[in-house]
């Protein structure tokens, strides 16, 4: 397999016995420091607690999408997974909508009282056409084996109460969702980590690697390392070419304080193509990808102007019209999809894996494929 990387026989730097001696006991090495690289670590350290387990993050810490995402933590929406059902069929839409449910509760048991967890719910709104009652009947009886009890529920009245445009035709409310700090998510794991004795070495590219028994890899185009297993984490940042995986930008901002703002919860619009939620008294606003898939297509943290445009437009038409708030920040983060947009865990040589969640719900997602990395290995 085409490797992305440098061959490690073209790397030169003198390296001491000290340096050497303690780059060439670890057991399994991380790379990525995003959230599935940190859960990654968390299981790994419980199933073998003695083991040397170490991450690489080539930034100063998550810089992917771990640091810049929404922070919903959702499973999807009414039009959203009715499009997943529809490309993926019942049963594996279901078993995901299962996954990214466990893995809410996993992180709210694990790390809820660290990092802001807020269990607002999550509402979809229609602004187009309103939902028909019997398809949300539907949809509930198809997710009952997963929740057992009626998920989706509409709400008319919070319309008016949470300020939204009176174009907004219906509004239809889950309690099974969350939002969470994203910022403190990552510094709660790395606390986790350092109890369980995980290495995170910040900054720290790996430059190459070379399969075998132990597994051979430079970082920062300088330093061997040996490991037994190497682990890929780096979501749309794969190690070789031939996974295909595509990266997705997506563009955010968030509104300076609002007074009296009174929506509380994450929202979804147009088949989770936008998204919002607030943040104590601010609105952060996401999404529409959509208008420039060609150019979102991009692994660079840049502002997408078109997008960013329209961001505020609806921002001031169909969420906060009677606020017009004013912008305080805006930047983007970068996603990865496979073909197919289902998530991926694939031996990609005889001891190193690459593993991504795929699309936009990895915060969900990410508990659960660390647990079935760790089973693999
Ligand atoms: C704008 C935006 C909004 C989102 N909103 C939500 C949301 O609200 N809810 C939700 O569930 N999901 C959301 N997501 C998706 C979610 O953030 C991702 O699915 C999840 O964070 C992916 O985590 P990860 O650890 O796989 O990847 P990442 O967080 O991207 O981490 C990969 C890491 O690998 C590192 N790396 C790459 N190459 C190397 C290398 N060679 N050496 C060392 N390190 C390397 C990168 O620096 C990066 O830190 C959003 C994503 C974006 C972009």
């Amino acid at each position: 397999m085409e490797c992305n990387f440098q061959s490690l026989s073209e790397i030169g730097f003198m390296q001491s016995f000290w340096e050497t001696d303690q780059l060439s006991i670890i057991d399994f090495s991380i790379v990525g420091g995003g959230i599935l690289g940190l859960f990654t670590a968390y299981e790994l350290s419980l199933k073998y607690p003695k083991a040397r387990i170490a991450i690489f993050e080539r930034d100063l810490f998550a810089a992917g999408a771990t640091s810049r995402n929404a922070g919903f933590a959702c499973f999807g929406s009414v039009t959203e997974i009715a499009a997943d059902r529809k490309q993926w069929g019942d049963s594996k839409t279901l078993e995901i909508v299962n996954k990214r449910w466990k893995g809410i509760q996993r992180i709210q048991s694990l790390l809820g009282d660290k990092i802001n967890y807020e269990n607002y719910g999550g509402y979809e709104l229609f602004i187009d056409k309103p939902i028909l009652q019997q398809d949300l009947d539907e949809i509930n009886s198809y997710l009952n084996p997963v929740f057992q009890e009626i998920v989706f529920k509409q709400q008319p009245e919070k319309i008016k109460e949470f300020g939204f445009s009176a174009n907004t035709q219906s509004l239809v409310f889950n309690p099974f969702e969350g939002q969470i700090h994203s910022g403190k998510l990552i510094l709660a794991l790395h606390e986790l980590l350092r109890a369980k004795n995980v290495h995170f070495f910040a900054n720290s590219e790996v430059t190459s690697y070379e399969d075998g028994s132990p597994i051979e890899f430079i970082i920062n185009n300088k330093h061997k390392v040996q490991t037994e297993k190497l682990i890929f984490c780096t979501n749309a940042f794969p190690p070789i070419n031939q996974l295909q995986i595509k990266p997705a930008r997506g563009q955010v901002l968030i509104t300076k304080p609002i007074p009296n703002l009174k929506l509380r919860g994450c929202f979804h619009f147009q088949e989770g193509y936008y998204y919002f939620r607030n943040v104590d008294n601010r609105i952060l606003f996401g999404g529409g990808r959509h208008l420039d898939i060609h150019g979102e297509t991009d692994t660079r943290f840049l502002l997408n102007e078109l997008i960013q445009k329209d961001l505020i437009e609806k921002l001031n038409t169909i969420i906060a019209p009677s606020h017009m708030p004013d912008i305080e920040q805006q930047w983007s983060g970068i996603m990865a999809f496979t073909d197919n947009k289902l998530p991926m865990i694939k031996y990609i040589g005889k001891h190193v894996i690459y593993a991504m969640n795929c699309n936009g719900m990895g915060i969900s997602l990410s508990p659960i494929t660390a647990q079935e990395i760790t089973e693999l290995l």
